[in-house]
């Protein structure tokens, strides 16, 4: 078996942050932030891959799981074939994945999980009125429906939060999420880096 990738998950229910967290991360030398809503979002929305994800997402329903485990495999393979992804030399930033306890036991083989930053907001209403304000921005049709977010935050609660269980409290820190994005990064950091730094002081100096 080839190594697992040593990763970090970024965590936390719907319209919480992880994606413009996990992007600015990203830009850190050494960090890769890679969404599986990115990797959905970026089908051909006419292709059979695209359909399935737009038919599950458009209910605020999770994309059943061996679909999501096989394309996000194929896209690590792409990365890494193309010289985009270096498992040796970067520390890989999920968002997005596992997103139920199946997914993270399929995945044990694929991923060494270093930590968890669970982004922790407590405002309901101010995660929905950002959600509706990306909607808008981004033309996400997930997020224009009040039903709709509100079932994200149901599957999220049912399905997601187990995935802290399956890992273990211990490695997983709380972020407080709410502020300004800076300040919200400054906090992701004080965790990461340190990490980053133990994980892969070999890669650094070279
Ligand atoms: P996100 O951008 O992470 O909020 O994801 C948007 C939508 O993509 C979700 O509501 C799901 O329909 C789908 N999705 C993203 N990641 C996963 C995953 N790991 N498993 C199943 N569905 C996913």
């Amino acid at each position: 078996m080839s190594a697992r990738y040593r990763s970090l998950l970024i965590f936390g229910a719907p319209g919480v942050g992880k994606g413009t967290q996990g992007k600015l991360l990203g830009c850190i030398p050494g960090f890769l932030h890679l969404s599986t809503g990115d990797i959905f979002r970026s089908l051909d929305m006419n292709s059979e891959t695209g359909r399935v994800f737009r038919e599950y997402s458009s209910r605020g329903e999770l994309v059943p799981d061996d679909f999501t485990i096989r394309l996000w495999r194929e896209h690590m393979r792409k990365m890494i074939d193309a010289g985009r992804y270096n498992p040796q030399r970067q520390l890989l930033v999920l968002d997005g994945i596992p997103r139920n306890a199946s997914q993270a036991a399929s995945m044990i083989g694929d991923i060494e999980v270093l930590q968890i930053l669970h982004l922790v907001a407590g405002d309901e209403d101010v995660l929905l009125k950002r959600m509706q304000r990306r909607a808008e921005q981004q033309n996400r049709h997930d997020d224009a429906d009040e039903g709709v977010i509100r079932h994200r935050w149901d599957v999220y609660n049912r399905e997601t939060v187990p995935v802290l269980e399956h890992y273990g409290r211990a490695c997983c820190a709380q972020i407080n999420a709410i502020g300004t994005p800076g300040r919200v990064l400054m906090h992701i950091l004080e965790a990461a880096v340190p990490l980053h730094e133990k994980h892969f002081s070999n890669a650094l100096e070279h």
